[in-house]
């Protein structure tokens, strides 16, 4: 029996493991991307059981042909985790929103060129609270997941953690462009801003 992560539609078994505390992602999804990050607070035996999950998961049916628009270079590797988090919108608590906020701003930044700082944004508009809003997210599935950089389970041929930053960067611009431009504006280059 598998079950769609709420954040990118991925299927994965049942796993009883931790979560993150606003990052809406299922248990089995969350493993296997602390796994892929390598970061040292997966313990025990986590390790081991999640790599089991990729033998055990797959990704959504309707992501199975999704077009990726660039190529293998990792150029973006450094923005997974703000591709991840903006996935993994969670709910509308003011964390989630804030999270997502900041992780879209970081992707924004560096991605259209503004910034070659990956933290920068995030720095920027932390010296804000309470000024974003929950934004809408793509359709579940409609962009690759973490489970697409692992083959089998639908998977024919991997993509790389750059392919699927963009993919995920590219499906919440086509939504919010304008509103992220407008807060990139106003929260990470203003130099006026209040800190609250
Ligand atoms: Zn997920």
């Amino acid at each position: 029996m598998l079950y769609p992560c709420p954040g990118c539609g991925a299927l994965f078994p049942s796993y009883n493991g931790p979560t993150h505390r606003y990052i809406g992602a299922s248990a089995g999804c969350w493993a296997l991307f602390t796994w892929d990050l390598k970061l040292g607070w997966v313990v025990d035996n986590d390790e081991t059981h999640a790599t089991g999950l990729v033998g055990k998961s797959e990704v959504p049916s309707n992501t199975r042909r999704l077009t990726i628009h660039v190529g293998k270079d990792d150029l973006l590797d450094p923005l997974l985790g703000d591709a991840y988090g903006v996935q993994h919108h969670g709910d509308d608590s003011p964390q989630a929103v804030q999270s997502v906020a900041l992780h879209l701003l970081n992707l924004y930044g560096v991605i259209s060129g503004r910034t070659t700082r990956p933290r920068w944004p995030m720095d920027r508009a932390l010296r804000v609270r309470g000024v974003f809003r929950k934004l809408t997210p793509p359709s579940l599935g409609a962009a690759l997941t973490i489970r697409h950089l692992f083959p089998g389970g639908g998977v024919v041929a991997p993509v790389t953690r750059s392919q699927y930053v963009s993919s995920v960067y590219e499906e919440w611009m086509a939504l919010h462009r304008s509103i992220v431009e407008e807060w990139y504006e106003c929260y990470v280059i203003a130099d006026d801003v209040v800190p609250n």
